[in-house]
């Protein structure tokens, strides 16, 4: 279906990946009114506030910041200021060891010899492979829509996977490149950023990882969540019409083409609809039965914590591993029971930003444990408990006296993410699965027949993450409009 610029475009979902496909769109010229379910804007991507203090909720990790400043610079957003971590990220395994993340590869490389003598050989192979596997991978899968492809195709993508080795498991493949334990963990959890098991995603996924050595993690000053406002103001300078409803149902001619949207006060009639929520919505909305039956991605039980003071030592990410890794995965993955010993994720940007307290002198923590989504859990429960043991893990092995020197603390659990509509309680959508990746992931056309309707969005090819949903948006806006 072509579509003019008169045509007047709903976007459903004010979240990142609803508000740069409207951006984009409203640069072409068109009439765009987003509609957005929640009372703030962003979707995930938000702040906690807490008594004058703020945190990041949800993203953290700015990945592929090339590709975040480019799409931003298309919506007219120049000014961003980001700041390159190095760290990267810092892993501390049970037996004491660490392991910086560097992207300075002489750097990473010194911090790997600790763990073996032969690691410059290791990495460099490494960085080999995976040099290759990304420039196939981007061209081949991240930049390719899939909206129409023949039997062929995923026999071909198949076939060529197999020829990388990214047929087995991202933990699999790093035990073939690194000769101790600990690097397996090191170079194989990033799958666990879009919420997939290492010991199952695809090893395709390694290269998250590998992006992240290649490109560098950024951090946005001021809080990832301060793009928000910024692509809000955006938006609202362009022209789009902007407004806080929840659209109960997506209205389409005999003909299979969208005609409007409806909520409790009203429709509004639109030639084109661009969902942005979860996906086992869409189905519902459209008065129609789900056609497959999705995997959600893992849960987060996450803790944001305003602190007294700092810890100036701390790096602005760090993982705090376990001694059975494994075991925890298969408690998220597998059996859907609380971690008995987990590994836990620590986001202390006051290290870097000093601007997200009332007081300069105090500091804000976010700490992230990948548990089931789901509901084999009752979280209201255990969460009390569970917090618990985690701050007295951290007290233990990063931050002393952590509750004697807290002064707030928030919790936020897979009930309260079910709660707000996220996927069964997971926090990244769509498991990353081989089944739900590349042509088999919903796609920008989700139901092919539907004239006018279109997706993007986490749970739709090319995935999650803040850059790749705005690139999503930008694969839609550019394949169709
Ligand atoms: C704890 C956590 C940590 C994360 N860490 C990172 C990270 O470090 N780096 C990174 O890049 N990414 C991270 N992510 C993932 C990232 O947040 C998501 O991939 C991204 O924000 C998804 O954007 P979206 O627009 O697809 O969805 P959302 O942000 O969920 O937005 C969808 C919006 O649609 C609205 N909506 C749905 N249905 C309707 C309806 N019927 N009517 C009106 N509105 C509707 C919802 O209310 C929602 O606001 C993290 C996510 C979580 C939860």
């Amino acid at each position: 279906m072509k579509h003019t610029r008169t045509d007047r475009i709903v976007v459903i979902g004010g979240g990142v990946g609803g508000l740069t496909t409207a951006l984009l769109l409203a640069h072409k010229g068109y009439d765009v009114h987003v509609v957005e379910a929640q009372r703030h804007w962003g979707g995930r991507l938000r702040f906690v506030h807490c008594d004058g203090d703020r945190i990041d909720a949800g993203p953290t990790i700015v990945l592929l910041p090339d590709v975040l400043r480019r799409i931003l610079h298309t919506c007219g957003i120049c000014d961003v200021r980001m700041q390159a971590c190095d760290p990267l990220v810092r892993m501390h395994f049970a037996d004491g060891t660490t392991c910086a993340r560097r992207a300075d590869p002489q750097a990473m490389i010194e911090e790997m010899t600790q763990f073996a003598p032969e690691a410059g050989a290791q990495y460099a192979r490494y960085i080999a492979q995976m040099e290759q596997r990304y420039a196939w991978g981007v061209a081949n899968v991240l930049d390719q829509t899939f909206t129409n492809y023949s039997w062929r195709e995923p026999a071909r993508l198949f076939a060529q996977l197999a020829r990388f080795g990214a047929m087995r498991s991202v933990h699999a493949d790093c035990a073939r490149f690194f000769s101790d334990a600990r690097l397996h963990d090191a170079f194989g959890l990033q799958s666990l950023y879009i919420g997939g098991n290492p010991y199952t995603t695809p090893a395709m996924y390694a290269l998250i990882g590998y992006a992240e050595l290649a490109y560098g993690i950024s951090y946005v000053e001021g809080g990832y969540a301060s793009l928000v406002p910024r692509l809000v103001a955006a938006a609202q300078q362009y022209g789009v019409r902007m407004e806080h409803r929840t659209i109960e149902r997506i209205a389409w001619t005999a003909r299979g083409r969208v005609c409007a949207v409806t909520h409790a006060q009203g429709s509004i009639p639109c030639e084109a609809v661009v969902y942005s929520g979860e996906m086992h919505r869409l189905a519902p909305l459209l008065g129609m039965r789900a056609r497959r039956r999705w995997q959600p991605s893992s849960g987060c039980f996450l803790l944001y914590i305003g602190i007294e003071g700092t810890y100036p030592d701390r790096d602005v990410h760090a993982f705090w591993l376990c001694a059975q890794f494994a075991q925890h995965m298969r408690e998220v993955f597998r059996t859907g029971t609380l971690p008995t010993d987990p590994a836990v994720y620590t986001f202390y940007p006051s290290r870097i930003d000093r601007s997200l307290t009332k007081h300069p002198d105090d500091s804000v923590l976010y700490v992230l444990v990948p548990v089931p989504s789901g509901s084999t859990i009752h979280w209201a429960d255990v969460q009390q408990s569970f917090a618990a043991r985690i701050v007295h893990m951290l007290e233990r092995r990063a931050f002393p006296k952590l509750s004697q020197r807290t002064r707030w603390m928030q919790m936020r659990t897979p009930a309260d993410a079910a709660a707000e509509g996220l996927f069964a309680g997971g926090a990244f959508g769509l498991a990353p699965t081989w089944t739900q990746t590349a042509m088999f992931r919903p796609q920008l056309r989700p139901y092919p027949h539907m004239d006018g309707l279109y997706a993007v969005g986490a749970s739709v090819h090319p995935g999650g993450g803040i850059p790749i949903v705005m690139k999503g948006a930008e694969m839609l806006v550019r394949s169709v409009f």
